[in-house]
């Protein structure tokens, strides 16, 4: 499917809907659970009333074609509440992986235990970073070893959203010391498995209606059936490993590519909160008065807003486009995943620090949302691979595709035969344009006008 920014009214509907939740039952207690910390369940019981909370829903959001489901969601979500939308989400962050990495019987398995339903709700976690490694996944410790029929996983992992308190932990655990992020494979740990101890909640400085926390599995004994992908594959793969070790080839691998995946649905949170604070500092700059007027009248309050605002809509674009190659499987060759994440985040903090440079001594206090939603920001900067790892993505893909022409020249023409004819800037067409425009002295108004009318390039 071409790529078309037209939303349908399915998405328009999508998005009201979102965003009335967002505003009524979001904003207002946003400030109190960042206060105090806590878990939202009551948002997340009527997220899952309103049918936002379910593995059907992040199914019909990913296998839009458009692509323009998933990230309208996140965005009117996110501007609602990062910490709270966070809670909200982070079942479809375990979700993807299972959905990579699982059998279709395992999807079937786990994806309900990742949500529950509403009045028993039930939450899950993707556990990969460790307080060693967080960027560098190839140095990840935590491990599997088989123990008969069971895996026996022992290690420790950092900055785990609903870690500890989740009903699905999916995990990231090597099973071959010697391969490297290639001898790593995922495994499903159902909550209060013996040995999987949750060490703490972590204090925050934003998001912090959300859980994250500190986790250790010590022994923790899982049965076969729950390493994702089954043992057939995992032997398949790590024998396609060992081949790529010996040729000493490069290669990505699964969790690599979960978070290439995920890049356009972290990034279009980004643009919530950026967006929330764009609105929110250009009202209030609006009916602001200093020296007799009001404060946006001042190009230096006015024209960094602009630039904000160029912006945020730049990198929607982006992160619409990743995320319509992602729903129509185009490889992003190019790192366009990270180029998304990158300038997403990278606008929401800037936009939440111009927001409260804008709002003065009212920006910096709690008052008004703005410091929150700064608070907020910065995590997109470093969480699902920080600023500098989308760089690295990005001109690692650059150095590999060195001289390769952009995306919009590679990708198959959408349009009939006939465009190649007598399409924009072809001979034939320019030739009859010129004999018609020859003639027009000697044609009729009318006629003429008919004539350039059916000129008219083909429509794609
Ligand atoms: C609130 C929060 C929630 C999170 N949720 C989850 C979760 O649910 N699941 C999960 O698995 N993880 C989660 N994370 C972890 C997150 O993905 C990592 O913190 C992140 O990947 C960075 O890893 P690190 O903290 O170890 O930093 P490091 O990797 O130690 O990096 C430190 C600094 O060095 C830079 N750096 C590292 N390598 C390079 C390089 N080669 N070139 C240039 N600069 C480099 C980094 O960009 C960064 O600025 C979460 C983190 C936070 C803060």
């Amino acid at each position: 499917m071409g790529l078309d920014l037209t939303p349908t009214s399915a998405q328009h509907d999508l998005a009201r809907r979102t965003h009335e939740f967002a505003e009524q039952c979001i904003r207002p207690v946003a400030a109190d659970y960042d206060r105090r910390q806590e878990f939202p369940w009551p948002v997340l019981e009527e997220a899952a009333a309103r049918g936002f909370y379910s593995p059907l829903f992040y199914r019909d959001l990913i296998g839009d074609p458009t692509g323009l489901s998933l990230p309208m969601f996140m965005e009117e979500l996110f501007w609602g509440c990062a910490g709270i939308g966070l809670a909200i989400v982070m079942p479809a962050l375990a979700l993807s992986a299972i959905g990579q990495a699982a059998s279709p019987e395992q999807m079937l398995q786990w994806a309900p235990e990742c949500f529950g339903t509403p009045g028993d709700l039930k939450l899950a976690a993707l556990a990969i970073s460790e307080p060693e490694g967080g960027s560098d996944v190839r140095n990840l410790r935590t491990t599997a070893r088989r123990d008969g029929s069971d895996w026996i996983i022992d290690g420790h992992k950092m900055w785990i959203g609903n870690g500890g308190i989740a009903n699905v932990h999916v995990v990231n655990a090597v099973v071959d010391q010697e391969l490297g992020h290639r001898g790593q494979a995922l495994f499903v740990v159902p909550g209060g498995t013996p040995g999987l101890e949750l060490v703490r909640k972590l204090d925050k400085l934003g998001c912090r209606a959300s859980h994250t926390a500190e986790l250790k599995f010590d022994n923790v004994r899982v049965p076969g059936e729950n390493l994702l992908g089954g043992q057939d594959r995992l032997d398949h793969k790590l024998a396609k490993a060992r081949e790529i070790v010996a040729g000493g080839r490069r290669s990505g691998s699964a969790t690599l590519g979960t978070f290439e995946q995920t890049r356009p649905m972290v990034a279009a949170q980004a643009l919530g909160i950026a967006r929330a604070a764009l609105e929110y500092t250009t009202a209030y700059a609006n009916r602001r008065e200093a020296f007799g007027a009001p404060i946006i009248d001042n190009q230096g309050i006015a024209f960094p807003l602009a630039d904000l605002a160029t912006g945020i809509d730049a990198a929607r674009l982006l992160t619409w486009r990743a995320s319509w190659m992602a729903a129509n499987s185009v490889p992003f060759d190019r790192g366009e995943g990270s180029m998304a994440k990158l300038a997403a985040s990278e606008i929401a903090v800037k936009t939440t620090e111009r927001a409260i440079q804008t709002m003065g001594g009212w920006g910096y206090i709690s008052d008004h949302p703005v410091e929150k939603w700064y608070r907020d920001a910065k995590l997109y900067t470093i969480f699902e691979g920080t600023s500098e790892i989308q760089r690295i993505v990005i001109s690692s893909a650059l150095g590999a595709g060195d001289g390769a022409p952009p995306l919009h020249v590679e990708l198959e023409p959408t349009g009939g035969p006939f465009n190649r004819l007598f399409g924009r800037g072809t001979p034939a067409r320019t030739r009859v344009a010129n004999a018609a425009l020859a003639m027009r002295d000697r044609v009729p108004e009318p006629a003429m006008r008919m004539a350039m009318k059916m000129l008219a390039p083909p429509r794609r």
